[in-house]
């Protein structure tokens, strides 16, 4: 049942020690998250690993998510002094925008630096985040990559280069790739359904039931238009409501294909933008960490 997922002791030591030779490097960490899972797809280690390091989120799939939900989470991000900002990374996002929320941040540093007598110099920064999050996306968007390698620099990891994304800003070119944190099957569904695990590891029924009985009420008019389904037809369960919709499809019982339809439609946006962590949630647990 569920999401069982094994993430290797060995592999996660290493992502840890590379991340964190490469937080020493820089001067500001981006920990990019997915705007519908804000806080399922922060990794509990980054804050920690960052020390006091600067650290923006970057919340990616802006387009993806519930546009007042992403308000509420940057003001909360606001409220607590965390600097956040949300962006559609694939089409509206670029250097200038970055800049504007890191130079605030780290120009006293700067101007100490140059105080100092030493050279002005491009800040640095290294993105971290968990799989499919929009790394690359992000680090592709800030980086013109045929011109953009600055060459090797005394303390980068052989084969790790630095790429220039503006005169003032330069990017480490190997984001990290950290675990997302499973703790509780909550969490493990939200990151199956917005694609931050992979398939093999899940059973797409499990997750599709898991999307129904979010979206019935937060995505009805999306559902409803998608797969031409009545008022009545939300009455049934969960698990009536995706036969239902298998039908609908023209799958006629192969409600597995119709899951993996229902999910791939919910990921890519068909059914309307949706958040499935709430600062409200937030607000109520104990998770005091963030
Ligand atoms: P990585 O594994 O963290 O490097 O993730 P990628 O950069 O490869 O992105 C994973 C998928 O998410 C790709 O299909 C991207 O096109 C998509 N993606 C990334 N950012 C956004 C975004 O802001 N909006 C939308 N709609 N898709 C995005």
């Amino acid at each position: 049942m569920g999401v069982n997922i094994q993430w290797f002791p060995g592999h996660m030591a290493k992502a840890i020690r590379q991340f964190e030779e490469n937080v020493s490097l820089v001067d500001i960490v981006f920990e990019i998250l997915d705007a519908r899972i804000p806080l399922s797809s922060m990794n509990p280690e980054v804050k920690r690993i960052s020390g006091d390091k600067p650290h923006l989120y970057i919340m990616t799939k802006r387009d993806l998510a519930d546009e007042k939900q992403t308000r509420e989470w940057l003001e909360y991000f606001d409220s607590i002094g965390q600097p956040a900002m949300a962006v559609d990374a694939k089409t509206k996002f670029g250097t200038n925008s970055v800049l504007s929320k890191i130079n605030p941040i780290l120009k006293d540093k700067l101007a100490r630096e140059e105080a100092k007598g030493m050279k002005s110099r491009p800040i640095r920064a290294v993105s971290v985040g968990v799989p499919n999050v929009g790394k690359s996306t992000v680090l592709n968007r800030l980086v013109n990559r045929r011109a953009a390698q600055v060459g090797n620099r005394p303390g980068v990891t052989k084969g790790q280069q630095w790429l220039k994304s503006s005169e003032k800003l330069e990017l480490l070119d190997t984001p990290g790739i950290l675990w997302p944190k499973f703790q509780s099957q909550e969490i493990a569904n939200k990151l199956a359904l917005t694609g931050a695990i992979k398939e093999s590891v899940y059973s797409s029924d499990d997750i599709a039931l898991y999307a129904l009985s979010q979206f019935r009420t937060s995505l009805h008019q999306g559902l409803a238009e998608r797969y031409r389904l009545s008022e009545s037809d939300f009455e049934l369960s969960d698990v009536d409501l995706l036969l239902k919709i298998t039908k609908q499809v023209g799958m006629q019982d192969d409600y597995m294909r119709a899951s993996d339809r229902l999910i791939q439609d919910a990921r890519s946006g068909k059914l309307g933008g949706f958040t499935l962590d709430s600062v409200a949630d937030l607000e109520e647990s104990d998770n005091a960490d963030y």
